[in-house]
């Protein structure tokens, strides 16, 4: 795969080791560490290559997104853990990721939903919105849908009705100020509703996204095999709904091209959640 393509860029541009009257190498800069360097270059070239060449050649090969359902921005909720089901039919599923965005691993996520051509939506916290900007506005250019899951991931059964309300309000205007807009949908923490949050989600016309079935990903020693298993046992049981998954979960994000593969060897079919444009 483009490989030819790859050669010929590498040696079109000259090498500092190889040019004539090159001052000799400082101490540290051995051939050795000259050639990793160029190594590093040559796979982040063909990471660059290999993303471009997946987004365009979206096919029968990849996963692909079936289909997008655009929800009112109005106070309802859905999710059969708790609520109504989306209007789903049997072998259909909504991708959803928590937690992040998080720099070491939500590119990761990105990058196999890209080679997939899926779509899913992601309720990031307050807190990591603040710190990374950039990437969550990423996750949007890329065709991904974003909600929010709180400021700080508190157990909100714990807290006072003004301390719950506080966590919603930061959580919230972290999100208006890296979008530019209010945010459409709400996810809770261990999805722990409350009364007062569920009013004021309502009054607010933020849709409370809770789910159908997840795979457990939270505990570090989790191996690729163990979520694919997991994914495919809750697939077998649900038979359609919403996803949760962990982007900021590092197993997870190494797990996903073999999670996304499962979903397609299935024959389960993504659907992409949006919510119509803030008035
Ligand atoms: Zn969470």
């Amino acid at each position: 795969m483009h490989g030819p393509t790859i050669k010929r860029m590498a040696r079109r541009h000259p090498r500092p080791d190889h040019r004539p009257g090159a001052a000799s190498p400082r101490p540290g800069r051995t051939p050795t560490y000259r050639r990793q360097k160029r190594m590093r270059l040559i796979a982040l070239l063909l990471a660059a290559f290999a993303g471009t060449a997946s987004a365009a050649a979206c096919g029968p090969d990849q996963l692909n997104t079936e289909r997008t359902i655009t929800l009112k921005r109005e106070g309802a909720a859905y999710g059969t853990n708790q609520h109504a089901a989306l209007p789903l039919q049997p072998g259909e599923v909504v991708l959803t990721f928590d937690d992040g965005p998080s720099p070491e691993n939500t590119p990761l996520v990105l990058k196999a939903l890209a080679d997939q051509c899926a779509k899913a939506t992601f309720f990031l916290e307050g807190q990591h919105l603040r710190t990374s900007p950039d990437l969550a506005r990423r996750e949007i250019s890329e065709g991904h849908s974003v909600g929010i899951h709180s400021d700080t991931h508190p157990h909100l059964t714990q807290l006072s009705p003004e301390q719950q309300l506080d966590d919603l309000a930061r959580a919230r205007a972290a999100y208006k100020t890296v979008f530019g807009v209010e945010t459409p949908a709400y996810r809770f923490p261990f999805l722990e509703e409350t009364p007062t949050m569920l009013d004021a989600l309502k009054q607010a016309n933020i849709t409370v996204a809770s789910i159908d079935l997840g795979i457990n990903d939270w505990i570090p020693e989790d191996t690729t095999d163990i979520l694919a298993q997991r994914l495919n046992a809750s697939l077998d049981k649900a038979g359609r709904g919403i996803i949760l998954m962990h982007d900021a979960n590092g197993p997870t994000a190494k797990a996903l091209p073999t999670l996304l593969k499962v979903l397609k060897d299935k024959g389960y079919k993504v659907v992409h959640l949006e919510w119509e444009p803030a008035p």
